[in-house]
């Protein structure tokens, strides 16, 4: 039987991306943050919708697209209402699509905080023994992995340091400095739990 204790960590950013785009006023690449205010502009037949955001340094205004020269028409009665009353969800729905705003700029501001989602994949028959963490993230989050897990499981980042460095705890895909920079997609980390003291606290926290 497995000793094993496997869990899934879904990394949701508590802040919308924030693009970095060309400022005209700073004469600056700045990062912009949405209002979650629409705009719109009927133009004959056709319809433009965006999202507008503002340069954090000084306020100056960026249109995301988001309709662009559509059939007026064409556009679900439910979406314009939505439109017209900066709908809060539409807002967020979309200051959260980073693949559109891949398209719209390449540097992207990763977010801070994030809410960590824990699904237990499998339960290990005996007392764990080892631990096996999954990170996805649909968004990239700037916070140190270190800080992550001390925070998550309740270990002191020293702590953490030790076990890598005694072959405890192994993240993949190998890399230099792994603990210190933000977990990525797909990542693996796997704890040896078996000479810890607090191994079911830390079992537990983890799921
Ligand atoms: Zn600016």
């Amino acid at each position: 039987m497995s000793d094993t204790l496997r869990v899934l960590w879904t990394l949701v950013p508590q802040r919308a991306p924030q693009p970095w785009l060309h400022c005209s006023r700073c004469g600056d690449p700045k990062p912009f943050e949405s209002s979650n205010k629409f705009r719109l502009n009927a133009n004959g037949k056709r319809l433009d919708a965006w999202l507008i955001y503002h340069c954090t340094a000084c306020g100056q205004t960026w249109n995301r697209p988001f309709l662009e020269r559509r059939p007026a028409a064409a556009v679900d009665p439910q979406l314009l209402a939505a439109l017209q009353q900066n709908d809060p969800r539409l807002a967020r729905h979309l200051a959260f699509d980073i693949e559109d705003l891949r398209r719209r700029t390449v540097r992207i501001a990763a977010c801070g905080g994030a809410k960590v989602q824990k699904v237990t994949l499998q339960v290990p028959a005996r007392p764990t023994a080892r631990l096996e963490i999954g990170f996805a993230l649909a968004i990239p989050v700037s916070l140190r992995l270190d800080r992550l897990l001390a925070a998550e499981l309740g270990l002191s980042r020293k702590h953490l340091h030790r076990m890598q460095d005694e072959g405890k705890l192994v993240i993949s895909p190998t890399g230099a400095r792994r603990l210190k920079k933000p977990p990525q997609d797909g990542w693996q980390l796997a704890l040896d739990l078996s000479q810890e003291r607090d191994c079911d606290a830390i079992a537990a926290a983890a799921r």
